[in-house]
């Protein structure tokens, strides 16, 4: 898959503030393995096949990019996809789910009380599946191969700009992209992650990660815990207002579950000077796009499209 385009975005606030700021467009990488998800999978992919696995097997909530990024590259790269899914099944199927149907990924509905045992032993055994069969994915394919794969936006961010900035921004759900970025810089630089979940436990979640890789050792970076607007998924007027915005005057699409919640922070920061004049910042748009369509169906048309 050839690189994303590095955007560079000029608005009258940023002039102001003397902030460069560009936006890896990783939502343009692929329309349905979107943006991190893809990274997250590619080495997966690779080992799946290596060892010689024809199935995946992987857990999500209902209206996960993972789950959506799952099924389209089984049938890209030629598994067959199974999907466990936190929360009773509930019928029409929501546009995630019914976009699974039509990869023909099979699923799996758990109670949210059971969801939480998934990566218990006997788990799977309970569900009636021989786990031997599958190529184990866990969930937001977050695992050491993942971080791997996401470590190469830096070098391709780089690449672009003949030397890195002096910010790289992420949104923040499991952590495992962020902790990619902050691998790939390798020390250069700040990585500055945007949480999207309430609560204070992604700083160990982070370093958790960068241990079983080695990394544990880089601090050059640090986390926005203000934007999470009341929790994951949750959302207030003025996120709304913003993202459309956003898209009136850059053209760029956000999501409201992460992107839009990173591009936010990103600007509240920038009003704040928080980034010193002449400073260079990236934020890497992940992707997510597909999760409108569900968000529209729970909560109408507010997000314009
Ligand atoms: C999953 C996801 C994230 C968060 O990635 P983590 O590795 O779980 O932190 C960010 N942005 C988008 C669009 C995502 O789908």
């Amino acid at each position: 898959m050839t690189a994303s385009p590095l955007q560079a975005i000029r608005l009258p606030l940023l002039e102001e503030k003397g902030v460069s700021f560009y936006i890896k467009r990783d939502d343009l990488l692929h329309p349905d393995i979107s943006g991190n998800k893809w990274r997250k999978l590619k080495y997966n992919l690779e080992e799946a096949k290596e060892r010689g696995f024809k199935r995946l097997l992987t857990f999500g909530g209902a209206y996960s990019n993972h789950l959506a990024a799952t099924a389209a590259a089984g049938i890209k790269y030629g598994f067959d996809t199974l999907a466990i899914i936190r929360g009773e099944k509930r019928l029409p199927l929501n546009p995630t789910l019914s976009y699974l149907k039509l990869c023909g990924t099979e699923m799996k509905f758990v109670s949210r009380s059971a969801y939480r045992n998934k990566y218990e032993p006997q788990f799977l055994e309970t569900l009636d599946i021989d786990q031997e069969e599958y190529y184990i994915i866990p969930e937001g394919g977050s695992n050491t191969l993942a971080i791997k794969g996401v470590a190469a936006v830096v070098e391709e961010i780089e690449e672009d700009l003949g030397s890195p900035p002096d910010y790289i921004s992420i949104a923040c759900g499991t952590g495992a992209t962020m902790s990619g970025v902050i691998s790939g810089l390798n020390g250069r630089s700040q990585a500055l992650g945007v949480v999207v979940l309430k609560g204070s436990f992604m700083s160990d979640e982070i370093k958790k990660f960068l241990s079983l890789i080695q990394k544990d050792h880089l601090d050059n970076w640090s986390l926005s815990e203000d934007f999470h607007f009341g929790g994951y998924a949750k959302f207030k007027p003025p996120l709304i207002d913003f993202i459309n915005e956003f898209k009136t005057t850059t053209g760029v699409q956000l999501d409201p579950i992460y992107t839009g919640k990173l591009a936010y922070a990103l600007f509240e920061l920038i009003k704040q000077d928080y980034f010193p004049k002449g400073s260079s910042l990236v934020m890497v748009h992940t992707g997510g796009l597909q999760g409108i369509a569900g968000f529209t169906q729970r909560y109408g048309p507010i997000i314009a499209q």
